[in-house]
């Protein structure tokens, strides 16, 4: 039986791999292969330069900062297996994670699987991916590209109104395009995004094809009830539509919010689920911050969490 089961390989599992193996509690992960589409490293291996993680002032390739952190991992003797769990049955002990025809028992488990931003699929997008097209207004928004330059956010929620106001502080102009006449933001986001001057909103507007030469330069869209085309001069466009948790290899094992989260119970312990000996670190059950940092800071606790458990039960 295994004593620790790690699944999901972005910054949230390594970081619980690091702080579990350094605790000699002989973590095994499962990184998973293209699990939820993206490569085993997680979300930061989609992005060219990540500049907010600490420790790197001339930022790092996310690449490389995910391979580093593998390979810190497994300095720190923490197996790693290229595979993905495909389901898990949590009502018994030990717990039963499946990967194919492999059956893992473990005394605990870390999932880690993180989220998967989503994107519109418009023609153009795969171009100018990270050219300028992004799925995180926050990490990428203080690149120079955008100052005193119009950018464009896709998108009706809370998420949508924080990213605008962000962009507000370096863009000259910020347009959010809205599908319908109707946001899903709380009053008081739409109100302060209202209020920003350097805020507009294009509703009943859809992106049709994302424009430019080496870099993003524009976008086309329609009125979805004239039907007029046009194109709006933009240095950046911003999906703050739908981040999608890979939790359906769990469903109806562990408690999970209307979007898919995971639910923690936050206090006393921050990264326990409502599954004794399973805990749950990064994007898979965060959907307010997202970030690497936050993610790698929640898969510490989770270790940590972890191995007090195992003393209390000792
Ligand atoms: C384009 C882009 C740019 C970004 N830039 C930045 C930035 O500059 N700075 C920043 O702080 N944040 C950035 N982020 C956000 C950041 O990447 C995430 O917050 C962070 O990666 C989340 O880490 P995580 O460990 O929770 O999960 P993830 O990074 O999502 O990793 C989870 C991993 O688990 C794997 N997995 C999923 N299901 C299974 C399964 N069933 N079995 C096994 N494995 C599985 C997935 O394949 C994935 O590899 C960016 C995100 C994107 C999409």
């Amino acid at each position: 039986m295994e004593n620790l089961v790690i699944i999901g390989s972005g910054p949230a599992g390594h970081t619980a791999a690091i702080y579990a193996a350094r605790a000699n509690l002989h973590p095994i992960m499962f990184e998973g292969f293209m699990a939820g589409g993206v490569a085993a490293g997680g979300q930061l291996t989609t992005t060219s330069k990540v500049e907010n993680f600490p420790g790197f002032p001339n930022g790092i390739d996310g690449l490389e900062l995910m391979m580093n952190m593998r390979q810190q991992s497994m300095n720190s003797w923490t197996r790693i297996e290229t595979k993905t769990i495909d389901k898990v049955d949590f009502s018994t002990k030990p717990l039963r994670l499946f990967s194919g025809n492999e059956v893992i028992e473990a005394k605990s488990v870390i999932i880690a699987t993180g989220a998967i931003a989503k994107r519109l699929g418009i023609p153009g997008e795969k171009d100018y991916r990270q050219k300028w097209i992004s799925a995180c207004a926050i990490c990428d928004g203080g690149l120079p590209i955008f100052r005193g330059k119009p950018v464009i956010i896709i998108g009706w929620g809370d998420v949508a109104m924080e990213e605008a106001q962000h962009m507000s502080h370096f863009a000259s102009k910020v347009i959010i395009l809205v599908r319908t006449d109707k946001l899903r933001a709380s009053e008081v986001m739409q109100a302060r995004a209202k209020a920003n001057e350097k805020i507009e909103f294009m509703r009943y507007t859809e992106a049709l094809e994302a424009l430019g030469k080496d870099m993003l330069t524009g976008l086309k869209v329609v009125n979805n009830q004239t039907k007029e085309e046009k194109i709006i001069e933009c240095s950046g466009l911003f999906y703050a539509i739908w981040h999608r948790p890979n939790t359906e290899f769990l469903w109806w094992q562990i408690t999970l919010d209307n979007d898919g989260y995971i639910i923690t119970k936050k206090m006393p312990v921050h990264t326990a689920t409502n599954i004794d000996w399973v805990f749950a670190a990064g994007d898979v059950a965060d959907k307010k911050y997202r970030q690497a940092i936050t993610s790698a800071a929640s898969g510490c606790m989770a270790a940590l969490e972890v191995q007090k458990h195992l003393q209390e039960q000792k």
